[in-house]
């Protein structure tokens, strides 16, 4: 089986490269934020509080996130090869939590890759992104609050898998191919 964080700052290409990934090593792909963003269209309550932290750049409640993720988990396909997690965990209690839930049920993590782009392009990125994605959060104060509370919040986790032996740092800047091939080159050599 192989279960795979994408982690990296937000406007690092997670969304693009797992879906290429998904597609290759035939995986489920569960992000937090397009889990998010349905409750949100769908308007419910979950959705409702959720928006409240989003489109203010902060992370929703840990408690919540890991309710949501570990439903995703027992609902997903098991006929795939297992997982690529992108945009979770986003906490060290959200690591840790995670790596309990999969242990109860015989699960681990493969690898952590952690996508690496420079400030600049991160910025320039989402700023695009917010011309026509119509997420709340893709403007400028709202894109400078989300890399606070990733280097705040987010980063402490690369730690967390380098500990474990499971951490992998690929370079996110190039096309999306060339970044794709670095990605599949880490993936194939843990096989
Ligand atoms: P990006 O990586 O561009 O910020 P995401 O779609 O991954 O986009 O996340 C959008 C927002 O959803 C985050 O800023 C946060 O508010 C919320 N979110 C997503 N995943 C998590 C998580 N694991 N824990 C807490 N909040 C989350």
């Amino acid at each position: 089986m192989l279960n795979i964080i994408i982690c990296g700052a937000p406007g690092c290409g997670k969304g693009t490269q797992s879906e290429l990934i998904v597609e290759k090593y035939k995986l489920n792909h569960l992000s937090t934020g397009d889990l998010l963003r349905k409750e949100i269209e769908s308007k419910t309550e979950l959705g409702k509080e959720a928006e409240s932290y989003i489109s203010k750049g902060n992370l929703v409640p840990d408690q919540m996130i890991i309710s949501i993720l570990t439903k995703a988990i027992d609902a997903q396909d098991k006929e795939k090869n297992g997982v690529i997690l992108d945009g979770f965990p986003r906490t060290v209690a959200q690591a840790e939590a995670l790596e309990q839930m999969l242990q109860e049920r015989g699960m681990s993590t493969s690898v952590l890759l952690d996508l690496q782009v420079d400030r600049r392009e991160l910025i320039n990125r989402l700023l695009k992104r917010g011309e026509t994605s119509g997420r709340s959060d893709d403007n400028m104060e709202t894109i400078k609050k989300r890399l606070e509370v990733y280097e705040a919040k987010t980063a402490p986790v690369s730690d967390f898998y380098k500990s474990l032996g499971k951490y992998a740092s690929v370079d996110g800047m190039g096309t999306i191919d060339e970044i794709f091939g670095r990605i599949a080159s880490v993936l194939d050599s843990n096989k």
